[in-house]
């Protein structure tokens, strides 16, 4: 049973813009049919602030859910310790990431924090027509890139209880330096004000709680 009608289908990608993002995204072309439509993955989109607990939610949604496709990012920030390759992200030098920019292999792109981050298009389009849901876990610039050109994408916003408890969690994490920890929560605000703009607000304060609102919104029937 499909439970997002689409409406409308992404268009394809010209040229390569200067500053954020594509303008017009990269998702579909013009290949899909009513009936591809119809056994079409949905486009799930989880954005939120650094350090709210959305790799973390993921990795314990995906362990219930093992269908369900995460897409890995490329991006220029280097790998913190315990990340791998083609499994967290595609680490790239910045010149390879504006050439990928330019090939338009990018569904959609943003600067964060002093790097580049993007979503490979090819693998979440392969997903997609292949039937399997794909969920994208990206900051905001790129969730509003989505949700401008594929309105049938369904977009989450996980929300900290406070903003004096996202700090904490930023720094318990122990990953990133203070320069980029300043720069993550001044960020941050500007996520928070955004929220509204996404069809799913969840509030990770409890986290079996955050994780249960998750799944009952994406697998109501599970
Ligand atoms: P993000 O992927 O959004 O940057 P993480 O998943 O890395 O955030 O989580 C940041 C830190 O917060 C981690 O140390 C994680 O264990 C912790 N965390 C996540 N959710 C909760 C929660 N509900 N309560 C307390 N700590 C949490
Ligand atoms: P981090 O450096 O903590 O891994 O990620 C920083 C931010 O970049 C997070 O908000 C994360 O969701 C976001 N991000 C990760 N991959 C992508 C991507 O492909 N595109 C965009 N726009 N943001 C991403």
């Amino acid at each position: 049973m499909l439970l997002f009608p689409r409406s409308s289908q992404c268009v394809q990608h010209q040229g390569v813009p200067e500053e954020s993002g594509p303008q017009e995204a990269v998702l579909g072309g013009t290949q899909g049919s009513r009936e591809a439509n119809f056994t079409r993955g949905r486009l799930l989109v989880l954005t939120g602030p650094s350090g709210v607990g959305k790799g973390t939610i993921v990795s314990q949604l995906r362990q219930r859910h093992p269908d369900l496709y995460l897409s890995v990012s490329v991006t220029t920030r280097p790998p913190r310790p315990n990340e791998q390759e083609g499994v967290n992200y595609y680490f790239r030098s910045r010149e390879e990431f504006l050439e990928l920019i330019a090939a338009g292999e990018l569904l959609e792109w943003a600067q964060y924090a002093g790097n580049f981050y993007g979503t490979p298009r090819e693998a979440v389009l392969q997903k997609l027509n292949q039937g399997q849901d794909v969920l994208l876990e990206i900051e905001l610039s790129g969730a509003r890139q989505v949700s401008q050109h594929c309105p049938e994408a369904i977009r989450i916003f996980l929300s900290p209880p406070s903003f004096q408890e996202l700090e904490r969690r930023i720094r318990a994490r122990g990953q990133d330096s203070e320069a980029s920890i300043e720069r993550r929560l001044q960020q941050a605000q500007k996520e928070l004000e955004a929220q509204d703009e996404f069809d799913y607000v969840i509030v990770n304060d409890d986290l079996e709680q955050a994780l249960l609102q998750l799944e009952t919104l994406l697998y109501p029937n599970s």
